[in-house]
């Protein structure tokens, strides 16, 4: 099968002078390092528990540092509403998650047990994170603005034991639930002062009474330290379990995707209830003993540019819904600041348009690099680093000690597999199902209370992603849809993100959704929903306009039949846009669940 087009590979190669860039990337030679790469050399890097009692992800994270030179750098620094900022070092970090541990062993919450979290990006989230590793228990981060529904669903599913949120949240989204959460035995009030709750703790008072902490529990490899439920781009809800293991694997994609150096100050714009969050907004970082930003706000032009100037940020790990938001904001906006400390911009989350690749060097003297990876996979897989060339609309080639293939499919969209192996793709530029070969340390060891379905993501020895991609003769992969989100229009298969990316190079157009729908000639034909830019108006002409300019580009076969227009197209809360939504709100059909839908406010 061939992709439609080839737009996305129009735009020219970006490549690197390294005697240019600020400091010397970790990986430079891509070959020789995947070629000399193993996951227990990289293991060796971490600490490990003193005495040989395991791994725990609190002590690689925190205090292996807070015992040595890193004891009084600054680990996380959190931008508050006003824009002052409140910091930890890794000794307080160190302090205080052992008092969260401490809390926690004094109620009598075990090895195992879930803790979550309902809480914005404050100092506590944190804390509770780090604490909750520390004490062998299970931590769960959910999103602050996720309904009554979705947190009493997510409780429910991983019987939460703890909840750490605040007097608001828990007035409006747990006080009513409670008594349908049996497991749920304590409730943290991080912010409990003045009229007392019923049924709750005073976090503050807990810590400030908690004996001192001894050393971290043990912990192993293979022990549960994370669940994180998934996005729910297609559907319910999964609970991915994640072990401690996983740091080795942050630990090298810090190095290694993230370019991470001792010095750096360090944003990821992720929230925790999304697992970018945790592996990238608290684990790898603190790790790699940089300082991490925290910005208790939500997205906003001037408010991210200022930080990233007045932070002096040098790696900035962000989405590509929100570098849209800012090129659509206009690229003199960025001008107006000094964004001269920034050395390295990642995004993850959802395809990163090739156009929006290109416009980072004009807006922040940098080229955006993208990375691949989802709840499952624990980590990054594939990436763009900072030594090697970027292809605009690739999301670049595999991790060190990460393999990575795609795997044939059939008529019906399912994998083909011949004697008990999986048929690969061998041919260049061909489309099939990403697929991962299981064994680095971040990968998911099961879906809470479904056996089942995980293991049916296991396919003749391999882990299938869901998403469908082409690789190109120098191994670079392309990614070309969600399995169910690509379209089929006589007998061309069509990524959605091709045509987005060829509808975000119409100067009205700041972003796009596009999905497939139901033709009597062609199967199914192209339909684009489309925000517009500041300063443009809806009209028919500019509709006209704009399937007149994509059919140029990317032919009648593939452009958009119909082109429609919107205020805000539907995504999750981790910014990604929601074409099965779109597709449902069409045709009329059920929208099956919601609630991780973001409501524009
Ligand atoms: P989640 O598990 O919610 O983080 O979603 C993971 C999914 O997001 C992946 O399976 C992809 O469909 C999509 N995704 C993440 N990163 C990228 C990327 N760089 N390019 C294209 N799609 C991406």
């Amino acid at each position: 099968m061939k992709a439609g087009t080839e737009s996305s590979t129009r735009w020219p190669v970006i490549s690197k002078d390294l005697r240019a860039l600020a400091v010397a990337p970790n990986l430079i030679d891509y070959e020789q390092t995947c070629a000399d790469f193993t996951w227990d050399e990289a293991r060796s890097s971490l600490s490990g528990l003193p005495g040989g009692r395991g791994v725990n992800i609190a002590h690689e994270a925190v205090d292996r540092h807070a015992s040595g030179p890193l004891a009084e750098h600054e680990a996380l620094r959190f931008m508050s509403a006003d824009g002052s900022a409140h910091s930890l070092t890794y000794a307080q970090l160190a302090e205080q998650t052992g008092r969260f541990a401490s809390v926690l062993r004094g109620l009598g919450i075990e090895r195992g047990d879930r803790v979550f979290s309902l809480l914005g990006r404050r100092p506590e989230l944190y804390i509770a994170v780090l604490g909750t590793f520390k004490n062998a228990s299970v931590f769960c981060p959910l999103f602050s603005a996720f309904g009554p529904e979705p947190v009493r669903q997510r409780l429910q599913l991983g019987a939460g034991r703890v909840l750490v949120t605040t007097k608001a949240l828990y007035r409006k989204k747990i006080a009513q639930i409670r008594d349908t959460l049996p497991s749920l035995q304590h409730v943290f009030l991080v912010d409990a002062e003045g009229e007392p709750e019923p049924g709750t703790h005073d976090l503050a008072a807990l810590m400030r009474t908690a004996p001192e902490y001894g050393p971290v529990a043990t912990t192993h490899r293979e022990d549960m330290a994370l669940l994180h439920f998934t996005s729910g781009t297609t559907g319910t809800p999964k609970g991915a379990i994640h072990v401690h293991d996983a740091v080795t694997g942050h630990s090298a994609t810090g190095l290694f995707a993230l370019d991470l150096h001792p010095d750096d100050v360090y944003w990821c714009t992720a929230d925790p209830g999304w697992v970018t969050g945790t592996s990238y907004g608290i684990i790898a970082p603190l790790v790699h003993g940089v300082t991490v930003i925290v910005d208790e706000e939500e997205m906003d032009a001037d408010r991210w540019y200022s930080i990233l100037a007045e932070q002096r940020v040098t790696v900035w790990y962000t989405a590509p819904t929100a570098l849209r938001m800012l090129m659509k904001a206009g690229t003199e906006r960025a001008a107006g600041y000094d964004l001269s400390a920034l050395r390295f911009v990642a995004s993850v989350g959802e395809p990163l348009n090739p156009e929006v690749v290109v416009w980072g060097e004009e807006a922040f003297g940098q080229p955006v690099h993208d990375n691949w990876w989802q709840t499952e996979t624990g980590g990054i897989m594939i990436a763009n680093y900072a030594a090697t060339p970027i292809r605009p609309g690739s999301m670049g080639r595999p991790l060190p000690g990460v393999t990575a293939a795609l795997v044939q499919r059939d008529a019906d969209g399912l994998p083909l597999v011949r004697d008990g192996a999986a048929v690969l793709v061998t041919e260049a530029d061909a489309v099939g199902e990403l697929a991962l070969l299981p064994g680095w340390p971040s990968m998911f060891r099961g879906y809470l209370n479904d056996e089942e379905r995980y293991q049916s993501c296991f396919v003749g020895g391999w882990y299938l992603t869901g998403d469908l991609a082409k690789r190109d003769a120098d191994g670079y992969f392309w990614f070309i849809g969600r399995g169910n989100d690509v379209i089929k229009s006589s007998g061309h298969l069509i990524g959605p993100f091709e045509v987005e990316s060829s509808l975000m190079e119409h100067p009205a157009v700041a972003e796009a959704g596009v999905i497939g729908i139901p033709d009597p000639v062609a199967g199914e034909v192209v339909k684009a929903f489309v925000e517009l830019r500041a300063g443009w108006e809806p009209s028919e002409a500019l509709r006209l306009d704009i399937i007149g300019f994509t059919r140029k580009r990317l032919g009648a076969a593939v452009a958009p039949r119909d082109v429609a227009f919107t205020d805000a197209l539907p995504k999750t809360r981790s910014g990604k846009i929601l074409r099965r939504l779109l597709k449902a709100r069409e045709l009329g059909l059920p929208e099956g669940d919601t609630s991780t839908v973001e409501v524009k406010r």
